[in-house]
């Protein structure tokens, strides 16, 4: 069966955390702005509860969505609907998930980030342990910042086992690790390596366009958030006859959300139905090709075992 993965995201634009890097630190939508929000997403439901199509959604919202109840409530019901295969959302783990019981918990799945200095470690398990006590299934992510090495080693002590733990890259700032960090990093995350640069992906064959789309709060669908083309609207064209397979238009691509996608990365056999929350298939197995030294990173990823 293929499932059609859909990347969406609204007007939303505020969050409750104020990570320095961020350009949605502490800021704040009005209530005109988070009903416009509301009613967009509501859209939206209605529109994937009428197509009919197989779909994986993922909301990788500008700023901070789940603390909002009716992201949560349109999660629910997305995860209600027997052709979403998957329904998940990238979050800073800040909020409620007490109502999160009703989702079907086989549906739903949560990318979460730890952000130290917005929250602290004990409270940040909490709501991990939260998500365990609803039995839904979740990734955690850092960003890897050195200032940030001792508590990203302390996260990955005391976490489960079975829950994995990626590290992005904060590549715009610059960054430049020592042999020592990328081994630190590596050992953290033995998939970082694919986070680590940007990679040539001009004419790459990649799966977004076609299996693939993001839906913005007005129904515009783009290949992904990276390509600013519009490929028709959901709300007003025949918008499964307009995917089809076509080349990266870009020079580079360094997001996993993005490069994910990629044909020749094979990514997918890596992640299976789990990609969209960032969950590795054998997890905590790791039965991937890796390199053993980080500082031999191929430019070319290498290619997995088939
Ligand atoms: S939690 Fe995410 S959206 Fe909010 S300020 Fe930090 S990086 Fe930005
Ligand atoms: S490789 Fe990245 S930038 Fe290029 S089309 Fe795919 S997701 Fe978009």
């Amino acid at each position: 069966m293929k499932v059609t993965r859909i990347l969406y995201r609204g007007s939303l634009s505020s969050c409750n955390y104020a990570c320095g890097y961020c350009p949605f630190a502490k800021t704040t939508n009005t209530r005109e702005e988070l009903d416009r929000d509301r009613d967009q997403l509501q859209r939206f439901v209605d529109w994937a509860a009428d197509c009919r199509q197989p779909l994986g959604v993922m909301i990788t919202p500008w700023g901070e969505a789940i603390i909002h109840r009716y992201y949560r409530n349109a999660m629910i019901d997305l995860s209600r609907m027997d052709h979403v295969h998957r329904i998940a959302i990238q979050t800073n783990l800040s909020g409620y998930l007490g109502d999160l019981e009703d989702a079907l918990v086989d549906r739903i799945a949560i990318w979460a980030t730890f952000h130290p200095g917005e929250t602290d470690l004990p409270r940040f398990l909490d709501r991990c342990a939260t998500l365990q006590r609803l039995s839904i299934r979740f990734s955690v992510g850092v960003v890897g910042f050195q200032e940030h090495f001792d508590e990203i080693a302390e996260l990955r002590k005391r976490l489960p086992g079975d829950v994995y733990l990626w590290v992005n890259v904060p590549k715009s700032s610059g960054i430049d690790y020592s042999d020592e960090e990328l081994r630190f990093l590596s050992s953290i995350d033995p998939y970082f390596r694919w986070n680590l640069r940007r990679w040539p992906s001009l004419g790459a064959a990649c799966q977004t366009g076609h299996t693939s789309f993001t839906v913005d709060g007005e129904g515009d669908a783009r290949r992904c958030h990276f390509v600013d083309d519009v490929i028709g609207n959901i709300y007003r064209d025949d918008i499964w006859s307009l995917l089809k397979p076509t080349a990266c238009p870009n020079s580079t691509c360094g997001c996993h959300i993005g490069y994910v996608h990629r044909e020749d990365f094979g990514l997918d056999q890596l992640y299976g139905e789990n990609l969209l929350e960032r969950i590795p298939l054998t997890w905590p197995k790791i039965d991937f090709p890796m390199t053993d030294e980080p500082t031999s990173i191929p430019l070319t990823p290498l290619r997995p075992i088939r």
